[in-house]
């Protein structure tokens, strides 16, 4: 393997280019991946240019992808060179106090579960290390196409985990705030879940298709008066028993607590860009005393969660193709990609690269 590499990088904060790095070193229990596929996140756009995390130099960008293995540390016991794997955006350290807790996204500090593109290099390149290898990696199961395990990484465990957060139950009536590929797969969760009625916020025609698809009955936009009064109109003023927040920015919590009944439960998922507080209605949240729950999170990550829900596409209950609207070969399209990402053109939902 070459000494150097080439990855797109974030160099500032607005600023993107390829770099070249040194390649990865695999320590023993880690894994060094070469990318088969890798999809932009509408988190690479805040973290660019919104300056989400604050400034990053040089700092290779991207969390979504699969890959083949080309070395595997000394401890690894369960992947070998060659193998074809699934890999999640967020990648714990498992042995971690916060993972023996229960909450691995944070493992080794508030959001450190989340490495690529973060805390280090991102899979954007021509090779990318991924830590606690048997903790993290899945096989990409026969016949997945590299592209459905692309949206594996993040869009599939990132809108299953809204649900997973806002406790959907049989029967359910779910709002769903935004449907992007997060937010599209927050629909196919929630009515997995057993949803009775899911009414979405979001009007783009390629959104609104997939979300029928996924199960959605209802659709409101949010540039025609607020969510609230469109869903307190839609619901005989009882309001929602679940909101999934997969879109929007500070201010959609109000709007979420308006919509929700008392005890109702709020997953969110959102990547909060800008703005300083978020706004919880005093009123509407019955003065404190309205059991109506905010929950909100990163995605856990990790193999058993890469191995279940892979195991849903595969099986057939989950078809992540609607998702996927643009793929391109050839890294030099890696730049338009997370243009596209940006700009959001009324026909994009998810682009992929594949480097071939
Ligand atoms: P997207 O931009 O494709 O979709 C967001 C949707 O929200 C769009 O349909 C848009 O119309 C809608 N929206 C925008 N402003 C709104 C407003 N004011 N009110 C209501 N709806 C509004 O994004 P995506 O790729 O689906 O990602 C959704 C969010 O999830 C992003 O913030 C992303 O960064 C975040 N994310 C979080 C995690 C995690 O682990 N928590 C992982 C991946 C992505
Ligand atoms: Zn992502």
């Amino acid at each position: 393997m070459a000494n150097m590499m080439k990855g797109f990088a974030m160099l500032g904060i607005g600023k993107v280019g390829w770099i070249e790095k040194e390649v990865p070193k695999c320590g023993p229990l880690d894994a060094i991946v070469k990318p088969l596929a890798i999809a932009i996140c509408t988190s690479d756009v805040h973290t660019v240019y919104e300056g989400a995390l604050g400034e990053r130099t040089d700092m290779i960008l991207g969390h979504e992808g699969c890959g083949e293995i080309v070395e595997v540390g000394s401890e690894v016991k369960d992947f070998k060179v060659g193998d074809r794997v699934l890999v999640p955006a967020i990648t714990p350290d498992w042995n971690s106090l916060e993972a023996q807790a229960g909450y691995s996204m944070h493992s080794g500090g508030m959001l450190a579960g989340w490495k690529f593109s973060n805390f280090k290099d991102g899979v954007f390149a021509e090779y990318f290390h991924v830590n606690d290898a048997d903790g993290n990696l899945a096989l990409i199961p026969d016949g997945m196409s590299v592209e459905e395990a692309c949206i594996l990484s993040d869009m599939v465990p990132t809108g299953f985990h809204s649900v997973e957060l806002a406790d959907v139950q049989f029967g359910d009536t779910v709002l769903v705030i935004g449907i992007g590929a997060v937010g599209l797969m927050a629909v196919a969760g929630a009515n997995l879940r057993g949803a009775s009625r899911i009414i979405c916020v979001g009007t783009r025609p390629v959104s609104v298709e997939a979300a029928k698809g996924y199960g959605a009955t209802d659709f409101i936009s949010y540039k025609e008066g607020t969510i609230e009064e469109q869903v307190l109109a839609m619901t005989g003023g009882k309001g929602v028993d679940r909101v999934c927040i997969a879109g929007g920015n500070v201010n959609t919590f109000e709007s979420a607590i308006k919509s929700l009944k008392p005890g109702g439960r709020i997953g969110s998922v959102n990547y909060l860009g800008s703005g300083d507080y978020v706004n919880i209605p005093r009123v509407e949240w019955g003065c404190g005393m309205s059991h109506k729950q905010i929950m909100s999170g990163l995605m856990p990550g990790g193999r058993l969660r890469m191995e279940k829900l892979s195991s849903l596409v595969a099986s057939g209950r989950l078809d992540v193709k609607p998702e996927i609207t643009h793929v391109f070969h050839g890294w030099e399209h890696t730049a338009e990609a997370l243009e596209l990402m940006r700009d959001k053109p009324k026909d994009l939902i998810k682009p992929i690269v594949i480097p071939d």
